[in-house]
């Protein structure tokens, strides 16, 4: 748990957020400026930096969280598929330091990344 951490925060229930799914060790919510026209976040309750910090320890909780992703996903009508992006550190374009999956779809959905 982080006092400062806007994730723990919104897991905490301190700050509104749009509820998705939330267990002992999880809470799920959606973003709040989306990409396509279904995005969420997949969050440990327990606040973990990123996935540079994750050891061995949290082996069966990063687990659940990725079997959760396609689970919440057709919950969320994303039956033809959907993308996952796990941003890790500053390198990876990570803004919340509080390790989350985002999960993706509906629309277009381009590929991640533009060959020439
Ligand atoms: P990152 O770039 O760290 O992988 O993604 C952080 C995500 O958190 C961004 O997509 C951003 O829109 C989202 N976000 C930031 N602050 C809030 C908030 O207060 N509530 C919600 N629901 N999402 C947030
Ligand atoms: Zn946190």
């Amino acid at each position: 748990m982080s006092d400062n951490c806007i994730f723990c925060k919104i897991a905490r229930g301190e700050i509104p957020s749009r509820k998705v799914y939330e267990d002992d060790d999880v809470f799920a919510f959606h973003d709040i400026n989306p990409v396509a026209p279904v995005h969420f976040m997949i969050v440990p309750k327990h606040h973990l930096v990123s996935l540079m910090e994750a050891d061995d320890s949290h082996a069966a909780l990063l687990g659940k969280m990725l079997l959760l992703a396609p689970k919440l996903a057709r919950e969320q009508g994303l039956e033809n598929g959907f993308r996952t992006v796990i941003n890790s550190g500053k390198g990876g374009g990570q803004e919340v330091f509080h390790l989350h999956i985002h999960v993706i779809g509906g629309g277009n959905i381009p590929p991640m990344v533009k060959r020439s």
